[in-house]
């Protein structure tokens, strides 16, 4: 029975999307595995403390369990730097001084947060000299970092990834562009501490939303280059509304605990996310 994980980032209350993510990914480990707790605050402007308590708060009335203590990823950035230094080293990352206002690219990355799975990049700022690099550097202009996909891959060589309900899949990261592996203002990204804790922690099987179905490629290609096992996936259908659209804490959904003031049990709770 596999190690599964649940990893909420913490910018909003829980809601009944997040219920079905939390209880598939519990049943996902079967009665013998493991279901993990990750808090993915690394956005330290949108993730707040008191988030993180109610989503152990909400999952604990859901009935749920799970190890303690449970991995908080703020407080392990020195980690991910560590592990981006490692592949700057290695010459598969460049800082990009591209800003929202000027690339449509980042802008929509900055809509999609926390996962930043926005149109592909252009690669403007992989074309600049060491020494131009340099110097805008020197000049104090912030700089996100981004991989080098595509040298990435020469390294690699051609990658697969196995999806429990859709098979063996060739990894094609190259879809998401040269992704942003440290923010300018967070040392880490979505994509390198996502990767990285799962191996870190030993899950054997991620589940998550079909929405993230894109950046398991680039999770493949990083578990490749960082020489990580490399686990199986599922990726669940998404809740949707009655008017068929997914539930999202930014179209005030109903959260967990608005529901549970509003009377229901944990079990109807857990009806209506399917279980
Ligand atoms: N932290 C991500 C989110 O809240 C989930 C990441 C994952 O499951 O890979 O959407």
């Amino acid at each position: 029975m596999p190690t599964t994980r649940f990893a909420p980032s913490p910018t909003g209350f829980l809601h009944i999307g997040h219920a079905l993510s939390a209880l598939y990914t519990r049943e996902q480990a079967g009665p013998g595995g493991r279901m993990l707790l990750r808090l993915e605050d690394i956005d330290q402007t949108r993730c707040r403390p008191e988030y993180a308590a109610a989503i152990e708060e909400d999952l604990a009335w859901l009935g749920l369990d799970w190890p303690r203590p449970v991995r908080v990823q703020s407080r392990h950035f020195a980690d991910y730097a560590a592990v981006l230094a490692g592949l700057r080293a290695r010459g598969l990352v460049y800082p990009c001084f591209c800003t929202r206002s000027t690339t449509q690219a980042e802008a929509a990355g900055a809509v999609a947060a926390p996962h930043g799975l926005g149109p592909v990049y252009a690669g403007t700022c992989r074309h600049l000299s060491a020494s131009e690099q340099a110097d805008r550097i020197a000049a104090g202009i912030p700089h996100a970092l981004r991989l080098d996909v595509a040298k990435a891959q020469a390294e690699t060589g051609p990658l697969t990834w196995r999806d429990l309900d859709r098979g063996t899949i060739a990894a094609a990261p190259e879809r998401l562009g040269d992704v942003v592996l440290a923010r300018k203002d967070c040392p880490t990204s979505y994509h390198l501490s996502v990767t990285w804790d799962d191996a870190l922690q030993g899950v054997e099987l991620v589940t998550r939303g079909e929405d993230l179905i894109e950046a398991t490629h680039v999770h493949r290609l990083l578990q490749a280059l960082l020489g990580l096992p490399v686990p199986v996936w599922r990726h669940h259908p998404l809740l949707l509304d009655a008017h068929g659209k997914r539930f999202a804490k930014r179209d005030k959904a109903p959260t967990l605990r608005a529901m549970r003031e509003a009377g229901k049990t944990p079990a109807e709770v857990r009806a209506l996310a399917g279980f």
